[in-house]
């Protein structure tokens, strides 16, 4: 499908419908090679799209981090290694052991080494600074190493909707986002296809990919993984769903998440430091922190908040999401089976002002002057 194509649909008001049914018109049943196959050598390196090693217009004037990898080879051998993990696969925290190289499952259910995405699209609900005026390129994978209970999105998550894509489509999805005007190349629950993530950028910064990865994880990742992504992602939206190991074990069945998460999101601040808007208020890098404020303070909301101010700059970005209802299985656990109040939420956001955080999310922000 063109740019101009989806342009136009959005222009007669039936992008929803595009949404739905663009992946399919574009990602094929197809297996997914390994990536020394997919990235090919320097040969493929080295193409007329290199020409114009510069930024896009969406990026103002930002050159990816990857770009230097890619051109010296890295990127390809990152993908290597990442994809050598999956004979016993570490790639999350969960550490199965299981050998996805032979096709065996995991608790994420990614089936083996085939990627599925459930869908590609410009995104117009995330935040501020990474939608802009034309979105931020959403590229969501199916199946997930958490499961929690309450998930909004079980039927990808945990059912695994979604569509068998190779890396080399998956490649040309990020280039179809950027020839769209997207701000970034958003991937979200990417940690169980790392290795394929990896590898697609390289074939797409062989193409022409200039934009900044969004790397929009549950905030559950190894440390170890994350050197390896070290100047390839330029911007890390971890969530850091949960305080205490109790609630982390009930609800998304990881009581070892508060203290992995800890972990990961300061080798995260290492990587790419504080999250600071150019001056048409888009971020390009920067560690951008979600937390989802839940009924009966299940999630641990001032225990995260404090953690934050204690452990990273207090111009951190913080996004204190009020949004929560309940699917899923939700409705198993009283305690969870409502929305927060809106006195639940505002004792969130006065208490993360009286630590001194500044740099709240503009929709949290709001409620400080009200
Ligand atoms: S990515 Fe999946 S298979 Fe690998 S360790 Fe995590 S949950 Fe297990």
């Amino acid at each position: 499908m063109s740019t101009s194509t989806v342009k136009a649909l959005v222009g007669v008001g039936i992008f929803a419908i595009f949404v739905a049914v663009g992946l399919s018109l574009r990602l094929g049943p197809s297996a997914t090679a390994a990536p020394s196959a997919q990235s090919g050598g320097a040969e493929s390196r080295r193409t007329p799209a290199d020409a114009h090693s510069g930024s896009t217009p969406a990026t103002g004037g930002f050159v990816p981090a990857y770009l230097e990898l890619h051109e010296s080879g890295e990127l390809a051998e990152r993908a290597r290694q990442l994809w050598a993990m999956m004979e016993s696969c570490n790639l999350c925290p969960r550490a199965c052991g299981v050998n996805r190289l032979a096709g065996a499952q995991g608790f994420c259910r990614a089936p083996g080494t085939q990627l599925v995405v459930a869908s590609v699209q410009p995104h117009f609900g995330e935040e501020r600074p990474l939608v802009g005026q034309s979105g931020s390129g959403t590229i969501f994978f199916s199946h997930c190493n958490l499961r929690c209970v309450f998930c909004q999105n079980y039927q990808i998550s945990i059912l695994g909707r979604g569509n068998r894509t190779s890396i080399e489509q998956l490649a040309t999805a990020m280039l179809e986002l950027q020839a769209f005007g997207s701000h970034n190349i958003n991937v979200v629950t990417p940690t169980h296809y790392t290795p394929h993530i990896v590898a697609a950028i390289d074939v797409a910064a062989a193409r022409g990919l200039r934009l900044p990865i969004v790397w929009n994880t549950s905030g559950w990742e190894r440390v170890e993984v994350l050197r390896l992504l070290d100047g390839i992602v330029d911007i890390y939206l971890p969530d850091m769903k949960f305080a205490s190991a109790d609630e982390a074990a009930q609800f998304a069945r990881s009581p070892g998440y508060p203290e992995e998460t800890q972990l990961a999101v300061l080798e995260m601040h290492r990587q790419v430091g504080v999250a600071v808007p150019n001056s048409n208020g888009i971020v390009n890098r920067g560690l951008m922190i979600r937390h989802l404020v839940m009924p009966d303070s299940a999630s641990g909301s001032k225990e995260v908040l404090d953690w934050i101010a204690g452990n990273l700059p207090l111009d951190t970005y913080v996004n204190i999401m009020e949004q929560y209802s309940p699917h899923h299985e939700a409705f198993n656990h009283q305690r969870i089976a409502r929305r927060v109040t809106a006195d639940e939420y505002r004792q969130i956001v006065d208490h993360a002002h009286h630590l001194g955080l500044t740099n709240l999310d503009s929709r949290t922000a709001r409620w400080l002057r009200e």
